[in-house]
């Protein structure tokens, strides 16, 4: 008889997660509590470790990537406080060479890999209790409210940063998630700033807030407006256009003027704050959280989607390794993982500088030192710099 493993969330982390689940003997089922798979989003940027675990799932041949070629004359560029536009580092030109995809990509590529896996959309946990013969779970139809109960061999929470499954059988949001008084709105825009060239990618970080945009070779670009708060809890009321509009007005500045208005007209966008989760310890008996639901790193990071891929990939090899002992499965998986895990969660709060400066003097210090980079840069063999050729699906970057 084959195991049945119960996998909340249709994200990168549960498709992931299913995928190695399948490839160890495991009979996984996906419950996803929206109605239907969701596509779009925005702009990642997907490291090493992540395309290597896309190689992993073999799902590498099917993900698009995106990045925009320099030759076709796309660049990348900060503008000042008088307003003037310069040439800067952007998000790609870290090392590693991060390749350009929407999230939806990724999760395209997925889905194809996951076809006759079980998915069952509008459905959520309610329950979750762990006996000797394995876990029940109450399941609960958001369309019908109609609730039943089943049994699995172990659960996988794969349900994103305010994981329902964490909050089940770990404890409430309040004992996991870090509070990084930081809020982000991310959308897809129509067009490009006026006067920019199609795949520009254009980053304002003054103090406290900052304006990206993400250009993409053969996409619109998408944005991210983000802004430092002590008061969380008040971002969420009233009218959320509204909310920005006042958060960056002062911002005098025509690519800030045409994300704002951008947005008014964006069908859809993502507007929350900002945390990491951090948790001891990512399962306890047959259940198990994966991505952001155990270890949310944040959109800062860079390495949320490359984690999830890597962490379902993982905990496949280790179920297949350890086919008779799932504690032993479940113990060397989160040995492997947790120090790359640890490692990027604490780079993060540096990263968050580089995004949106805490003070005028973080602001000033973050200019002279990619300014600096990038001068260092600049006298490399012309071969090694700023290269923006979309990297090898393979992970092995140069
Ligand atoms: C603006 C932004 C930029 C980012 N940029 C990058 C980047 O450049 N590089 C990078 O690697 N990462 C990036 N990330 C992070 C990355 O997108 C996430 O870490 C990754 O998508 C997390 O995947 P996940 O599957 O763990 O969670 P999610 O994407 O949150 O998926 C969770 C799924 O579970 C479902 N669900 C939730 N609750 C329930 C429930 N109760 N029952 C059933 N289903 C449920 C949800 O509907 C969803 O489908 C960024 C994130 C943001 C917000």
């Amino acid at each position: 008889m084959r195991k049945r493993a119960l996998v909340v969330g249709l994200g990168i982390a549960g498709m992931s997660a299913a995928i190695g689940l399948r490839r160890a003997g495991w009979t996984p089922v996906i419950v996803e509590r929206a109605p239907e798979r969701r596509t779009g989003g925005y702009f990642v940027g997907l490291f090493p470790e992540g395309r290597r675990a896309a190689v992993d799932l073999g799902i590498a041949g099917h993900l698009h990537t995106r990045n925009p070629e320099r030759a076709a004359g796309a660049d990348s560029w900060s503008v000042d406080r008088r307003g003037r536009r310069r040439p800067a580092l952007g998000f790609l030109d870290q090392p590693g060479e991060p390749a350009a995809v929407l999230r939806g990509d990724i999760e395209a590529a997925l889905w194809q890999r996951i076809a006759g896996v079980e998915v069952r959309f509008g459905t959520t946990p309610v329950e979750i209790t762990e006996g000797t013969g394995g876990v029940r779970v109450l399941l609960e139809n958001a369309g019908t409210g109609k609730q039943y109960r089943e049994s699995f061999d172990l659960v996988v929470g794969a349900d994103g940063m305010r994981s329902s499954v964490r909050r089940i059988v770990f404890g409430p949001d309040e004992d996991y998630l870090t509070m990084w008084n930081a809020m982000i709105c991310a959308f897809q825009l129509k067009e490009q700033v006026p006067s920019y060239e199609a795949s520009d990618s254009i980053i304002i970080a003054r103090a406290k807030r900052a304006v990206c945009v993400f250009g993409l070779a053969d996409h619109a670009p998408t944005a991210l407006l983000t802004y430092r708060t002590s008061d969380i809890q008040e971002q969420f009321s009233g009218s959320r256009v509204q909310r920005l509009r006042s958060v960056f007005s002062g911002m005098d500045d025509p690519v800030a003027r045409h994300v704002l208005d951008s947005l008014e007209e964006a069908p859809e966008h993502l507007f929350d704050s900002v945390h990491q989760v951090k948790m001891p310890r990512w399962s306890t008996g047959r259940v198990v959280l994966v991505g952001d639901a155990a270890w949310c790193m944040n959109l800062y990071s860079g390495m949320g989607a490359t984690s999830s891929l890597r962490g379902g990939a993982a905990l496949g090899a280790a179920l297949q390794e350890h086919p008779e002992d799932l504690d032993a499965a479940l113990d060397a998986w989160e040995a492997g993982l947790r120090p790359f895990i640890t490692r990027h969660q604490r780079t993060a709060r540096l990263k968050q500088q580089m995004f949106v400066p805490s003070s005028r003097r973080a602001e000033a210090l973050r200019s002279v030192l990619l300014g600096l980079v990038r001068r260092i840069r600049g006298r490399r063999p012309a071969t090694k710099v700023g290269g923006r050729q979309a990297p090898a699906l393979s992970g092995t970057s140069t």
